[in-house]
């Protein structure tokens, strides 16, 4: 299927092409036309699967839509609840591309910064409020938030909001939206507490959901490298004199550090070349074409940069850093392992990275191997990211792709878990 046999008005596909999306994913191929016939939804999917644009792109279209009715209206239309910071700013870099051509305004409010920017946008007047419960409340009691005027609520990620105490806060943003609304519930899990807010919230809710993005994973090689900070560089190299990578994806946390092991790597004589946000477009798009052609061996990419990055026969991908957000960990290797070819991940850990370690051995529920045998192990209280971890069995299902099968079906029960 393509988006356009989706009924989507053209700016939105204009933009979609743009982030060079053809097909939609298989939450998006299911939810689009749900959300556009305006029913509420209870879909089960989580981080990976493509459903921030499965909401996205519908909220849009509808807004658009109403635009065009009461030109003018700058009360908030659309809320988007969501747990962390992170999130919260991916899905407002969502609306950005998706929504250029439509002028649906959106702005993303979080706790942790001054509020300030945060209240200058929202005097502004905005369509779209993507925003953490703890600092909506807040905005929300200062006066600076109203939520009358609400025709279309998402929650989003409503597992880990229980996960994370905000239940409470998600109850009371709830209690002041108006009755009459659409409502989009999206939970990676299902555990009692969860369904039964969703009853609270839906009515008579279509449901939709996808196979977690943990099956995937399950295969893709994995293996971490204990390492000194220090010596990841020499570690990188030491790697990469095996021809058997003929192409590498290397991730690292920030722009400066992207920078900084291309360079190392290109010194070691090795063909290498980074992208980040603070390199032109064109510079994106000549590095990831020379990499594609196989020209650069390695790329070297921050998370925010690689998305939308798909490389078909991409064999390996290194973390050079582990992400602080366990799904970011399964994105990423997400892109090697496709369409049937075998995928490889090597991460390495310093002795900061432990925690991280251990919130991806939560979230894919197994304990990924550790390879000592290399020049530069270090002994690391690995302990304390191995332990506590119940190890499930893998689910074999054969399949390699993200976003690979999808059912209409509730599945009913949780196939995985944050916890
Ligand atoms: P999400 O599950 O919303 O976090 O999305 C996961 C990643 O998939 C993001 O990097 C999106 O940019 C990308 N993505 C979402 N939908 C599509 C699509 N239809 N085609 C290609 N990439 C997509």
């Amino acid at each position: 299927m393509l988006f356009e046999q989706l009924n989507l008005i053209e700016p939105i596909l204009k933009a979609l092409k743009t982030e060079g999306y053809t097909q939609p994913t298989p939450i998006q191929e299911q939810a689009i036309p749900i959300i556009l016939d305006r029913k509420d939804l209870l879909g089960c999917a989580q981080t990976g699967t493509g459903k921030t644009a499965a909401f996205a792109i519908p909220i849009l279209q509808i807004l658009y839509n109403e635009k065009n009715k009461i030109p003018g209206n700058r009360a908030i239309k659309s809320l988007i609840l969501t747990p962390t910071r992170e999130l919260a700013i991916q899905i407002g870099e969502s609306f950005t591309a998706y929504g250029k051509h439509t002028g649906i305004r959106h702005t993303v409010i979080f706790g942790g910064v001054s509020q300030k920017a945060q209240t200058d946008a929202l005097r502004m007047g905005v369509d779209v409020l993507i925003a953490t419960p703890g600092r909506l409340l807040d905005l929300m009691n200062q006066k600076f938030v109203h939520l009358h005027q609400i025709s279309l609520f998402v929650l989003d990620e409503a597992d880990r909001m229980l996960d994370m105490g905000f239940i409470h806060d998600v109850k009371k943003v709830i209690s002041k939206l108006p009755t009459r609304r659409q409502s989009l519930f999206f939970s990676a899990t299902m555990p009692p507490e969860i369904s039964k807010l969703a009853d609270t919230i839906l009515v008579n809710p279509e449901k939709v959901a996808v196979t977690p993005v943990s099956s995937t994973v399950d295969v893709i090689e994995q293996s971490i490298y204990f390492v000194d900070k220090k010596d990841k560089k020499s570690l990188l190299v030491h790697l990469l004199q095996d021809k058997a990578i003929v192409t590498a994806l290397v991730f690292t946390r920030t722009k400066h550090g992207a920078d900084k092991v291309s360079k190392d790597l290109l010194k070691a004589g090795i063909k290498a070349e980074a992208i980040h946000g603070n390199k032109s477009q064109n510079a994106r798009q000549r590095a990831l074409t020379n990499f594609k052609s196989k020209e650069t061996r390695v790329l070297v990419a921050t998370d925010i940069a690689a998305r939308g990055i798909d490389v078909e026969e991409l064999s390996h991908v290194i973390n050079f850093e582990l992400p602080n957000v366990p799904e970011t960990y399964v994105h990423r290797i997400g892109r090697t392992g496709r369409a049937g070819l075998s995928g490889v991940a090597l991460s390495f850990c310093d002795d900061e990275e432990i925690a991280f370690l251990k919130d991806i051995h939560k979230l894919i529920s197994k304990n990924i191997k550790v390879v000592e045998d290399h020049p530069y192990h270090m002994v690391m209280p690995e302990k304390a990211a191995y332990r506590d971890v119940k190890s499930k069995p893998a689910n074999r299902t054969g399949q390699s792709r993200p976003f690979q099968r999808a059912e209409r079906k509730w599945i009913g029960k949780p196939r995985t878990s944050h916890n």
